[in-house]
């Protein structure tokens, strides 16, 4: 809360250029403030706060607010987190401008006629009894909730936005999207190989010798753990970028190679059959710590050789050779392992290749070293928000079990004779068009945009029409609140209080209430309260959670012993004196080498997996066949994540809008100059857009950012992608990821 340091610092550099609008014009310099010309600023005229970023973003970073009569003057990475070190995103940067943004929703609004734009403002209790009466409606027709629906993910990790979840269960067992579109096919492929996914701490790169970032871009979506990389380097580390892309990232690696797409598990194969006649495979890892390495080693021997990788990949042999030993002599060695490379038909098959690459050479439990993929390691919380009990009586789906998704806490039900009914995340719009018995017939969509974000919009829009209501809860008027009948306004970080933890880096922050909510916004645990007052008011008993909650007390209850034992605090209000990272034996992930797998070592053969469906050995498994002429990529932006932030003024000012990139000889061929407007076509829809050429994109591939620029531009990668299924990632997350690196469409000039 409010503080009473004074002094002179660069925040003044900051408040600046937020006053006058100048920080658009730093792109590309977003943790530039360590350099910046330090002036005149004393933070005694402020209200001081703590905020923590809640998207879906490897970094989740501690954030200061300074607020001065109830507004947001403008913000900055916490100093105190190592990790954040001051410094936030060209998105974190622009938070002000979402919060105070005209284009905000500011009341619940009903919508007459879909897609028709007809939105009138009505009042919370309007809206509540609207929903509570369909609510009791499908319960009278079909004796049970299940044809309400769920879809919620990752538009905001404050742990207190479970409840979300906890209000589903208050009215009863319903049906449920989960599983996750991030990272499935990895965690399990983690999960057979070390027996879960769990990473080093990100700071400890600075101690690694040798840096394979693996189909991921940090500079532009992890942007405070490209400090690490660049300190190692500085102190002698060398950085290899494998990527289809040219990205910022790789212009910062020592080597870069651009394999052809989907071929990850090829070239790591290939890797260790060099590594195996090289004799720089670690004895001691593989003979005390791991099992089935000698089946590993013949199957190297008797189906990779160096060529084959090579002419898979398309990277030389020689190159292969040279850094496949370079990355076993360097001691400690590492292998980022983006979430990209896993989004393929054989993405789990990819990731158990790397693995074992990093375990062969002994660098699996060491400080500077692993495989690094990930971890919830530090999300021990009591999820209170979440586990609510269902009313008296509730019928639900008979025979439970089916998937529980990635952030799912909930433990096992297997006493319940009523569960949730559970259908895949990643297949919502035929979820929807499937589900009978009942059917699904209303949706509650929150922290997610699945028109922005799920696969084969066309699909969606059709699946959408077959719903009698949508109840969207949002902060703008996305495509998803479009397809919506109800949208209702919530709250953004600076408007409610939760705690936020990372599944990359090992610091908890505390999200304060920096100012009082906008308009008529709610966080999404006022809501739920606000629905279960309706619901009890028209039938008593129909819902359980609480009437009336006061947030602070609610975000107390997510705490336990463990936890703050954990973060070596005693009480969560010390976070209020600045974030709090958890107290690890080592740096290093599996440090005593006791793996989570059933043999307690590495498993280089993995029975698990194999009684899975998949092969026992990491072995080599085909990408899926084009079906088209081009390689369709659509990555995260620099500028946003999935819908959010792009809209934004700031954000507009230098990412105007989308394009497609394309290869110079790709585009004379098909006839295309630049800056001319294409439409890229396959069989799920197309886009429209203008081409800009690069020599960054392979000649085989279209790249195009998935981005939301606003509810007057149409432009939207998901007409694009269909919703094959990935290899793995059914086994912890209840179902599989998404093949979305693997689509393919062609082009023509318009
Ligand atoms: S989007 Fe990521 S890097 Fe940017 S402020 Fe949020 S957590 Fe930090």
């Amino acid at each position: 809360m409010k503080e009473k340091n004074s002094g002179l610092s660069r925040r003044r550099f900051l408040q600046g250029i937020s006053a006058a609008g100048a920080a658009a014009l730093l792109p590309c310099r977003f943790l530039m403030p360590h350099s910046a010309q330090a002036a005149a600023f004393s933070e005694q005229e402020y209200q001081v706060f703590r905020n923590a970023c809640p998207r879906n973003c490897y970094d989740t970073c501690s954030i200061k607010t300074y607020v001065q009569d109830g507004v947001v003057k403008f913000i900055e990475g916490a100093q105190e987190s190592t990790f954040t070190h001051g410094g936030l995103c060209v998105k974190g940067y622009a938070y002000p401008r979402r919060v105070y943004s005209p284009d905000r929703i500011k009341y619940p609004m009903v919508q007459d006629g879909r897609r028709t734009g007809n939105w009138r403002r009505v009042t919370w209790d309007e809206a509540m009894d609207r929903i509570a009466r369909k609510v009791l409606e499908l319960k009278e027709q079909d004796g049970s909730l299940l044809g309400l629906g769920l879809t919620k993910y990752s538009g905001n990790f404050g742990i207190t936005n479970y409840g979300v979840e906890g209000m589903m269960s208050s009215l009863g067992y319903t049906t449920r999207f989960v599983g996750t579109p991030c990272w499935p096919a990895g965690i399990d492929a983690q999960n057979y190989d070390l027996g879960d996914m769990w990473c080093n701490d990100p700071e400890d790169m600075v101690k690694s010798r040798y840096i394979i970032i693996w189909g991921a871009n940090p500079a532009w979506c992890s942007v405070h753990s490209m400090k690490y990389v660049m300190e190692a380097k500085r102190r002698g580390a060398k950085v290899v970028v494998i990527d289809p892309v040219f990205t910022q990232t790789a212009a910062k690696g020592d080597v870069f190679w651009q394999p052809e797409t989907s071929s990850d598990g090829a070239l790591a194969l290939g890797m260790a059959r060099h590594i195996l006649d090289a004799g720089l495979v670690d004895r001691d890892f593989v003979n005390n710590h791991s099992v089935g390495f000698n089946e590993f080693a013949d199957y190297l021997r008797a189906n990779v050789t160096v060529e084959w990788a090579a002419e898979r990949s398309g990277i030389p042999a020689q190159q292969i050779r040279e850094v496949a030993e370079e990355f076993a002599s360097a001691d400690p060695a590492t292998i980022w392992i983006g979430y990209g490379m896993q989004r393929h038909t054989n993405g789990g098959a990819s990731v158990r290749a790397i693995d074992a690459l990093v375990a062969m050479t002994g660098n699996v439990g060491k400080e500077g070293g692993g495989a690094r993929y990930g971890h919830l390691r530090t999300w021990g919380f009591n999820y209170h928000a979440l586990l609510q009990k269902q009313p008296e009586g509730a019928v639900g789906f008979v025979g439970g079990g089916g998937p529980k998704g990635d952030f799912d806490f909930t433990k096992e039900e297997a006493a319940a004779s009523y569960t949730d009914r559970t259908v895949n995340i990643n297949k919502t719009a035929q979820a929807i068009l499937d589900t009978k018995d009942p059917a699904i017939r209303m949706l509650w969509v929150s922290c997610k945009n699945p028109f922005a974000q799920d696969f084969d919009r066309p699909k969606l829009e059709k699946a959408f029409d077959t719903l009698d209501l949508v109840v969207s809860v949002e902060q703008f008027f996305t495509e998803t609140v479009s397809n919506s009948d109800i949208v209702l306004p919530v709250t953004t970080l600076f408007e409610e209080w939760t705690v936020n933890v990372s599944y990359w880096h090992y610091w908890m922050g505390l999200n304060e209430q920096a100012i009082t909510p906008m308009f008529e916004t709610k966080s999404n645990i006022e809501i739920a309260a606000l629905l279960s007052k309706k619901m009890n008011e028209l039938s008593p008993g129909s819902c359980t959670f609480p009437q009336e909650i006061d947030t602070r007390e609610w975000l107390e209850k997510e705490f336990n012993q463990g936890i703050y034992d954990t973060f070596g605090i005693s009480h969560w209000t010390d976070l209020r004196n600045g974030p709090a990272k958890a107290r690890m034996a080592s740096s290093a992930s599996w440090h005593d080498k006791a793996f989570g797998t059933p043999s307690g070592k590495y498993e280089f053969r993995s029975e698990l997996c194999e009684q899975n469906g998949h092969a026992a050995l990491p072995v080599y498994k085909e990408g899926r066949k084009p079906y088209d002429v081009f390689r369709v990529l659509t990555p995260h932006t620099q500028f946003g994540l999935h819908s959010q932030f792009i809209n934004l003024d700031w954000m507009k000012e230098y990412n105007k809008e989308p394009f497609i990139y394309m290869h110079p000889d790709a585009a004379r061929e098909k006839g295309i100059a630049d800056l001319d407007t294409v439409r890229v076509f396959n069989k799920v829809g197309e886009v429209r857009s203008r081409v800009k050429l690069t020599r960054n994109v392979a000649k085989d591939c279209l790249l195009m950012y998935e981005a939301w620029f606003g509810p007057e531009s149409t432009f939207n990668v998901q007409n694009l992608v269909d919703d094959e299924a990935s290899d793995m990632g059914a086994f912890k997350t209840g179902a599989p990821g998404v093949a979305l690196h693997d689509q393919f469409a062609n082009v023509e000039k318009l």
